[in-house]
């Protein structure tokens, strides 16, 4: 139901990392690490211009590297990765990428989601679902995995649910929709298609609801269970785990924002970096 409605709204799941090659495309999502798909695209013309091939990468150095890619997240350590990733391919592999997540997993700069994008797009293998950030917010977020800390249980998680043959449209379905609408600091959750069935927005619903009325000249937070003000909360830890803003004296969640009236309260939701 949920990844229906998301098939909806995305006609073109996706990456959006721009390439023409394996080579090209192992490139590219090596960069992508912890950065966006628009800045790798924005580096990947002039170093494939200057190194078309696993060969050509494989025969210069880092640091010449470093001075095209230096706009990317750890250019640095990234500039090491690609050469020593050529130079394995040109060395082990004859040149060839290989295709299996275990072989590619050996390649420097490549750790199990990376290899697990590669294999997947390049390759076609039924078996990757990658788990980057995106997916890992929004499966937890709506639902699709309960409580799954880890990429890797993400991945475990949404297995089970998701039948096999689909895994490599959900990986993109799920980044898109997190890169465009279930963004990690402000869901746009008026605008989404799986609204009817997000743990994330039926919890946020359920928060209390605002008071009016509340003096901020009396004290930064408000505790609505003995109905006083105070400046310096202590924090709790909710059912969930979720650490809350807690009353000093009666050690209540009941807590609001006096300058906004708003709850205290926030809703369990999950990152990595
Ligand atoms: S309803 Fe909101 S939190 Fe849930 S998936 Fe949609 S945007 Fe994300």
């Amino acid at each position: 139901m949920v990844i229906d409605a998301l098939s909806n709204v995305i006609s073109r799941p996706e990456t959006e990392l721009r390439f023409a090659s394996e080579y090209e495309l192992i490139v590219a999502v090596i960069l992508s690490a912890q950065c966006t798909d628009a800045r790798v695209n924005l580096v990947t013309p002039e170093l494939f211009k200057a190194w078309p091939t696993f060969e050509a990468l494989a025969a210069t150095t880092s640091g010449e590297v470093v001075k095209i890619i230096a706009s990317i997240s750890y250019p640095n350590n990234k500039a090491k990765h690609l050469v020593g990733m050529a130079s394995m391919v040109m060395s082990r592999y004859d040149g060839k990428l290989p295709e299996d997540q275990v072989s590619l997993m050996k390649l420097p700069g490549v750790g199990r989601k990376t290899a697990q994008v590669v294999s997947s797009v390049a390759f076609g293998d039924p078996d990757a679902l990658p788990v980057d950030t995106h997916v890992f917010r929004v499966a937890n977020r709506i639902g699709l995995v309960e409580g799954a800390g880890t990429p890797l249980k993400v991945e475990r998680g949404l297995k089970r649910v998701i039948p096999r043959g689909d895994w490599g449209r959900v990986h993109h379905l799920l980044i898109l929709h997190g890169r465009y609408t279930c963004t990690a600091r402000s869901p746009d959750c008026s605008n989404c298609a799986v609204t009817h069935a997000c743990k994330y927005y039926e919890a946020v619903q359920r928060l209390p609801k605002p008071i009016q009325g509340l003096d901020p000249a009396k004290g930064a937070y408000y505790c609505a269970t003995r109905r006083h003000y105070f400046d310096r909360p202590i924090s709790r830890s909710d059912r969930t785990g979720t650490m809350q803003i807690a009353c000093p004296k009666c050690h209540s969640m009941n807590v609001y924002l006096s300058r906004s009236g708003l709850t205290a309260k926030i809703v369990r939701d999950y990152r990595i970096d």
